[in-house]
């Protein structure tokens, strides 16, 4: 769906020439080793590729530039085997706009008790060195990671993982386009939101099209290609048996296919990453997208429902982020609660449209009226979701800033069969418990609307939230009120008004 490995990560040693060319040798040498350690790890997805140790004002710029125009290039992983002084770095990080991660680590993992002399300390001295690199980025207020450990040790390199991740997804943003199918739902305030300063922020633009482009695009759907998708649809799903070759529905199942290679039609023409619709404006359109919006964001596109751009952007790149990881990313709503004390959670749904790449086991094919929208009866997939740990998040637009709220929370086994339930369900209990974590998230103003993902971990949110330079609130195991209003209320100023 969406390859990672074509996407680099720069690593960049700094240096200085104080040293004498032997030394410079030896740092080139462990630099090249452990860059392509990086790259072939498992655990990396993108690739590692070594750069040349920078030792000059010069060299730096050069290749901060350099990186800022390479396309395929989405960050700097810099590391200071020796001291690099760190005024040499002002030119190049004051322009550099790519994400970097600093990586404290050293070559050799033990110290060698019995040979340990100068030279030795001379080459390995980022103990030091990357202070001196950590001072001038933090002197210049500028967002970063900093991942401590050896090179070789499986929790460094996850670390790195989790960042080459986030990097990939902000990546993804930049220049991304997004279409609208027709404006916010009516008086809805959460899916509102500043178009403009979210492009100067995240660098993705959204913009409209009327539904009758759409409509025209479906229209033009051969017999052929519906045939061929409703086979597909039959072979991946248990249909409902009135949506069957003989039944009394199939004819919607025909029509839904038809939307859904209209709309992937639409995308692709249009080079847009993913979409939004609403229920109050599907002029010519016989139904509302239902198993079409759920297959492809399958597929890798962002989705989501009643006008949301900010949600189905934010499914984009978290399925970006997550890309070849086991489990999923899905448009969410905390539709219902169960109130039992013994037994807090969240029904989480929507209408129709979530992703089943969160579904456990095969998703049934069904097909049911929809009370609102006044449209035919849409065909949508019907599911549950695997339980473990989970977190839903969500941009809002708070007027003076964007926040990314992410709550941690744990998937739970459905207690009973929900067998009048027409649509894709999961069941989650919210971090600390379900009223400090449903409390933190009112007064934080998340929205309804989320990406809930399966696969990635508030880590990989907090680094994404560094690189967009927006604030970033995690309600998890530790939250309590009085910290988190505390917390929001800091953060008021930090932003100012
Ligand atoms: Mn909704």
């Amino acid at each position: 769906m969406i390859e990672l490995k074509k996407k680099q990560v720069w690593f960049v040693t700094g240096s200085q020439h104080l040293y004498g060319k032997e030394t410079l040798e030896k740092v080139a040498e462990h630099a090249k080793t452990i860059a392509a350690a990086l790259n072939d790890h498992k655990l990396i997805p993108v690739t590692v590729k070594h750069r040349p140790t920078v030792t000059t004002p010069e060299e730096i710029y050069s290749v901060c530039m350099e990186a800022n125009a390479d396309k395929d290039c989405i960050g700097i992983i810099a590391w200071m085997h020796t001291f690099s002084p760190a005024k040499m770095w002002i030119g190049g990080l004051k322009v550099l706009h790519k994400p970097l991660l600093h990586f404290h680590t050293q070559f050799n993992r033990d110290i060698p008790w019995a040979t340990i002399d100068m030279d030795f300390m001379n080459l390995n001295q980022s103990a030091h060195g990357d202070r001196e690199f950590g001072f001038i980025m933090s002197r210049m207020r500028l967002n970063r990671k900093v991942v401590v450990g050896h090179w070789q040790d499986n929790e460094s390199i996850d670390k790195i993982n989790v960042w080459t991740r986030a990097a990939a997804g902000w990546h993804d943003w930049q220049s991304a386009k997004f279409v609208r199918f027709g404006d916010n739902m009516r008086y809805v305030a959460v899916t509102e939101g500043d178009k403009v300063e979210a492009e100067i922020k995240f660098g993705y633009s959204v913009n409209t099209h009327g539904i009758g482009d759409l409509v025209k695009t479906i229209a033009e759907t051969s017999d052929k290609q519906i045939d061929k998708l409703v086979e597909e649809y039959a072979d991946s799903y248990e249909l409902a048996p009135s949506l069957l070759k003989n039944g009394a529905q199939h004819a919607s199942l025909r029509e839904a296919a038809r939307i859904e290679i209209g709309l992937e039609a639409f995308l692709q023409a249009g080079n847009f990453k993913g979409f939004t619709d609403t229920f109050e404006d599907l002029h010519g359109l016989l139904q509302l997208p239902g198993i079409a919006a759920q297959r492809l964001m399958h597929k890798g596109y962002g989705f989501a429902a009643e006008g949301d751009w900010k949600t189905a952007a934010l499914v984009r790149a978290m399925k970006v982020m997550a890309s070849g990881m086991a489990g999923g990313n899905s448009f969410m709503e905390d539709y219902t609660y169960h109130f039992n004390p013994d037994n807090r959670m969240v029904l989480g749904s929507h209408m129709l449209e979530i992703c089943p790449s969160i579904a456990d086991g095969k998703p049934a094919c069904e097909i049911h009226p929809l009370g609102i929208g006044g449209k035919a009866d849409p065909v949508r997939l019907v599911f549950g979701a695997a339980s473990g740990p989970a977190l839903n998040a969500s941009v809002v637009d708070m007027g003076n800033r964007f926040r990314l709220l992410v709550n941690e929370v744990i998937a739970v086994a459905p207690l009973h069969a929900m067998p009048n339930l027409p649509v894709a369900r999961v069941l989650w209990k919210p971090y600390p418990n379900m009223h400090t974590g449903c409390a933190a998230w009112i007064l934080a103003g998340g929205a309804h609307h989320t990406c809930y993902s399966q696969n990635l971990t508030s880590e990989y949110m907090t680094d994404f939230a560094e690189m967009a330079g927006i604030e970033f609130v995690l309600i998890g195991k530790e939250t309590t009120i009085p910290q988190l209003k505390n917390e929001l209320r800091w953060n008021e100023m930090y932003y100012g008004n």
